[in-house]
């Protein structure tokens, strides 16, 4: 079988995404590769195809156990032998499962980093036939990453202890230069084929409001759209457990998770979710990493998070499937404290010296910066963060809150002659939030005790919102006539720019024409999905969820691992009658044909009959 076939016998797909051949056919061809793309690109099956054709074994290190759990299920589904090694097994059910991997029964076992340098797991490797080691999240290996793990330090002494090199395949969606050099050292790549598909998600929508009541804005979004499932990032638990029994109390089906539950409410909650018994999950960031739910249609951000790559790692959470999602940022000046009370606080991590901890603070302040400008910028947000990442675009991508908004240049000189004022006139010495709470007029201690509550500019602005005075300084920032240095407690200055406003230039600025409250307007303006498919029967759909949900309820398994959402979506367009029509729905291979072509092809000559 040729690579081709193996994509539509065992995945039902008709044809290779961008990237994913070339790392097929350098693996095949004995190389060693590094594929870093997107969430949602298709890592999996650049390695679980090769795995298929090569002679021997193929091991996968992941670094989490919900993550293994799932691309096990969705190999056996799809008819491959494959099977988990991690510490959710029992003893007996893993000494049983090293002796089938013992006798050949597996093609691919997915395996903790943690277990690969134990006796009983070696004992089995050194004898194995292994062709490939795969290593997922790749950048769980760095030091420099949010996810280190040291236990990825060792995956490279293992590979040296076996008999013959097998080729090395790693994946990441961390596309920092740093991260990248780490992965190819640590992991010891021998001239890696390196694959960088393009970062940009199509499919999503991403949104930024400032709604003033948040939580209004959470329940306008989950009542327009009742059918969807997603995900509500909180920054604090205690705002996950009140944002939690609000929705409860308001009829949702949502469930919680965060790191201070029991681990058995954690599993419990998280199974609820990918199971579709409870689609909205409330969640801190210890929810979501090895979360492959295909069908997340949106993820909320109720706080904003501490900087781009948080953001779009959680967001991009949403639509792996490929079918439409909307990632929606709720932005209020307060989370900015937050997060940088939190960084001030991040707890004294020993593998550093005091110098590289200070270095890091710095940098996590400089990330805080950029993800508060895009929360506050007018300008098209996808290009704000594909920019960030090194990606350059188009500056309008005709499907972002901002690129939807209709702009008119506002005349803020006022205002921006109040900041400057204000700066000046206490010396220099405040940041951001004391200018801002200064020219409100805010009666809070901090200001009578640093003097601020004195000052001529004192309440000055106090007639115009919180947000615009911000959405001034930083525009006052990123045009020169304002610079925010780089310490601990950053502070603004003036710049010889500062001086053209003090004589009077005139400034304008792009602002929304509608107040962007809340409101989604990602329905009218959602686009064709990019891997076109013909039109939706949403009746019959509805339907085909139901039937899949019962397999799901006698399998025991998730209901997207029986089919994606955009099977059934594609499903319900074709109407097949017959097997071969069958086999031509997206993501039907000749196994899930197998399984489930009878009941599929029963429910849609049913509708059909109607
Ligand atoms: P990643 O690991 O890069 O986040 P996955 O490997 O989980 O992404 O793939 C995301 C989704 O895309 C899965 O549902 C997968 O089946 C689907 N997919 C992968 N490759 C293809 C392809 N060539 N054609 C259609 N769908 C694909
Ligand atoms: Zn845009």
């Amino acid at each position: 079988m040729d690579k081709n076939q193996v994509l539509k016998k065992y995945f039902g797909y008709d044809t290779f995404r961008e990237g994913q051949e070339d790392l097929i056919d350098s693996l095949l061809s004995g190389r060693d590769v590094f594929g870093i793309m997107p969430t949602g690109a298709g890592k999996s099956l650049c390695y679980q195809v090769p795995a298929l054709m090569m002679e021997g074994i193929s091991l996968v290190v992941s670094p989490l156990i919900s993550l293994m759990k799932d691309q096990v299920g969705t190999l056996n589904q799809a008819g491959v032998h494959a099977a988990f090694l991690n510490s959710s097994l029992s003893a007996v059910q893993y000494r049983k499962a090293l002796e089938f991997a013992k006798e050949g029964r597996y093609k691919i076992i997915y395996v903790a980093p943690e277990r690969l340098l134990t006796d009983d797991f070696l004992n089995f490797a050194l004898r194995a036939d292994v062709a490939m080691v795969t290593v997922d999240e790749a950048h769980c290996v760095s030091q420099w990453g949010q996810d280190f793990r040291p236990s990825y330090l060792k995956i490279s002494d293992f590979i040296r202890l076996l008999p013959s090199r097998p080729v090395v395949a790693a994946f990441t969606a961390t596309a920092t230069k740093e991260v990248k050099e780490d992965v190819v050292a640590a992991l010891d790549l021998q001239e890696p084929v390196m694959v960088t598909t393009g970062f940009d998600r199509k499919n999503l929508f991403y949104q930024v409001s400032a709604p003033k009541d948040k939580f209004a804005a959470l329940m306008d979004y989950l009542n327009e759209h009742p059918t969807e499932g997603g995900i509500v990032y909180c920054l604090a638990r205690k705002t996950v457990e009140e944002v939690c029994v609000r929705l409860r109390s308001n009829g949702i089906a949502a469930t919680r998770y965060h790191a201070g539950l029991s681990d058995a409410e954690r599993r419990k909650n998280q199974d609820d979710f990918l199971y579709d018994i409870s689609p909205v999950m409330v969640a801190t960031n210890a929810f979501g990493m090895g979360i492959d739910k295909s069908n997340v249609r949106f993820v909320i951000h109720y706080n904003m998070p501490k900087n781009i790559e948080s953001y779009y790692q959680e967001a991009g959470r949403a639509g792996r499937d490929g079918e439409e999602a909307n990632c929606i940022l709720f932005y209020a000046p307060q989370d900015v404290r937050l997060n940088q009370f939190l960084i001030d606080q991040e707890s004294e991590n020993d593998t550093f010296t005091e110098e590289e901890r200070k270095l890091i603070k710095e940098r996590d302040r400089d990330r805080l910066r950029q993800m508060t400008y895009y929360s506050t910028t007018n300008n098209c947000l996808r290009d704000f963060v594909l920019r960030y990442f090194g990606e350059y675009t188009s500056s309008y991508c005709g499907k972002c809150s901002n690129c939807l908004t209709e702009y008119v240049d506002t005349d803020v000189t006022e205002t921006a002659q109040a900041i400057l004022l204000c700066v000046k006139s206490s010396g220099q010495r405040f940041g951001m939030t004391v200018v801002t709470d200064t020219l409100r007029g805010s009666q809070s201690v901090k200001l009578k005790q640093n003097g601020m509550a004195n000052n001529g500019c004192f309440g000055r602005l106090s007639g115009v919102p919180i947000y615009r005075i911000r959405q001034v300084m930083q525009f006052l920032e990123s045009n020169g006539y304002l610079l925010v240095t780089d310490d601990q407690y950053p502070v603004v200055k003036l710049t010889q720019k500062s001086q053209d406003i003090f004589s009077g230039e005139p400034v304008f600025m792009k602002a929304a024409k509608e107040a962007k409250e809340t409101g989604v307007k990602s329905e009218k303006s959602r686009k064709k999905p990019a891997e076109e498919l013909l039109d939706t029967d949403y009746g019959l759909f509805e339907e085909l969820r139901r039937v899949r949900m019962e397999i799901a309820k006698e399998e025991r398994v998730p209901p997207y691992i029986v089919f994606s959402d955009k099977s059934l979506r594609d499903m319900s367009a074709r109407k097949p009658k017959t097997e071969a029509d069958f086999l031509k729905v997206n993501g039907v291979g000749e196994n899930k044909c197998q399984k489930y072509g009878k009941k599929f092809l029963a429910a849609v000559a049913k509708w059909e009959a109607k």
